[in-house]
């Protein structure tokens, strides 16, 4: 069968609009396409490919776990699944461990626990959920209406009641919003989708202080910010404050389809029996993979590794704006950086996108004013200076054509 760019717009449900080139392999933080053209990837499969393509360990992981066992059913438990949430426990705040096989589902999760344990503990009326806007936590109707674009989340009926929207990192407006009524915040410690946006210092404590006030739990959605990705483990580990919930996903398995919440023996009491669960979730492949991948990320070599790429990055970026004068300002932590775009270039982040695939470059986007970069975080120096050399023709290309 001959299988072409053509063929997606055939036989795919068009919520998705790919490249027009189609990639079959890739190695490390270079990808190739059909026609054996050689990319270089700074986006990481949207901050998921942690250790880059098909890194060897992953697979040889994937490849031992393949001839053991690869689906039971929760009905039993296995190897991989225990020992993966006993590094996760032993390496965050939390007890707990639930895993599922995405980001969204980490979030339905964490916000199903929260009413859960509120109902439990304070009564039916202890509903209110808060979260920010331009916020990002998956696709499905439940956690699609706490994100805070309501671009998403409009044109599908009745949404989920009881959840309210403010500005991020704006902590007057949650202290106005937030009473014993309120069951949970849910938050990014970093905005990814919403245009990589750091929390201020004080809006995060203040945040902490008003939920501990108020008896509502804090939710970190750790799915983009997790897993080495700010050059800590977690984010929050990085801001001196710990929430109560923390999902992890992308990242988390390296490119093979896995999710987490994490939370304390306390609030997961109320997950009792019964209450919530998933045919995939924790399966042995999945989990297999992901604890070698946690294994070589959480080590101090990958995370300080992390760090100094990050200064690469930044270095490169600015020369770049030097001498083509098109971002306002570079931002984010670790590799998960935006350069947005100034005033000249406004809503054009996808020309840059499509400039640097021209390019053999792959990058991101977060919103029309961010070009957004979340590579490996084992990728080396000498890949990261050529894919700026080719993101800098890139930006030579829009900024010429303008
Ligand atoms: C990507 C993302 C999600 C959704 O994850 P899926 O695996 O696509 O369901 C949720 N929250 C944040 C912060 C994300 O970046």
């Amino acid at each position: 069968m001959q299988v072409t760019r053509e063929l997606f717009n055939d036989v795919m449900v068009p919520n998705y609009s790919p490249a027009s080139f189609i990639p079959v392999r890739g190695q490390g933080s270079r990808v190739w396409d059909q026609q054996n053209n050689e990319y270089i990837d700074l986006a990481g499969g949207i901050a998921v490919n942690v250790l880059g393509h098909c890194h060897p360990e992953l697979v040889k992981a994937l490849q031992e776990q393949s001839e053991k066992l690869w689906h039971l059913s929760n009905v039993y438990t296995n190897e991989p699944a225990l020992r993966l949430a006993k590094k996760l426990t032993d390496a965050t705040f939390a007890e707990k461990a639930y895993f599922c096989n995405s980001g969204a589902e980490a979030n339905e999760a964490a916000l199903k626990l929260a009413r859960r344990y509120a109902l439990e503990h304070f009564g039916a009326e202890k509903d209110q959920i808060i979260a920010f806007n331009q916020g990002f936590h998956g696709r499905t109707f439940f956690t699609v209406t706490v994100g805070g674009q309501a671009a998403y989340s409009d044109g599908f009926g009745p949404k989920p009641a009881g959840v309210d929207h403010i500005d991020y990192n704006d902590l007057a407006a949650l202290e106005a919003l937030i009473s014993d009524k309120t069951c949970a915040v849910m938050m990014e410690p970093l905005q990814g989708e919403g245009g990589i946006i750091s929390p201020e210092a004080e809006f995060v404590k203040g945040v902490r202080a008003l939920c501990d006030k108020h008896n509502a739990l804090l939710i970190f959605d750790e799915v983009q910010s997790g897993v080495g990705r700010t050059g800590n483990l977690y984010a929050y580990m990085g801001l001196d404050v710990t929430p109560d919930i923390l999902t992890t996903a992308k990242a988390l398995g390296g490119g093979f389809p896995i999710g987490a919440m994490l939370t304390t023996t306390a609030i997961a009491a109320s997950l009792k029996v019964g209450t919530h669960g998933s045919t995939y979730g924790g399966n042995p492949l999945a989990c297999a993979v992901a604890e070698k991948a946690f294994d070589i990320v959480n080590s101090k070599e990958v995370l300080e590794g992390v760090k100094q790429k990050e200064q690469l990055f930044r270095q490169g970026l600015q020369a770049i704006n030097a001498k083509y004068n098109v971002f306002s300002e570079v931002r984010g932590q670790g590799l998960l950086l935006g350069a947005a775009l100034n005033a000249d270039y406004q809503g054009r982040s996808r020309d840059f996108l499509v400039a640097a695939n021209e390019e053999k470059l792959m990058c991101l986007v977060a919103g029309a004013n961010v070009v957004r970069f979340a590579p490996s975080l084992v990728i080396t120096d000498e890949e990261i200076q050529e894919g700026l050399a080719r993101f800098e023709r890139a930006v030579a290309r829009v900024a010429t054509a303008k």
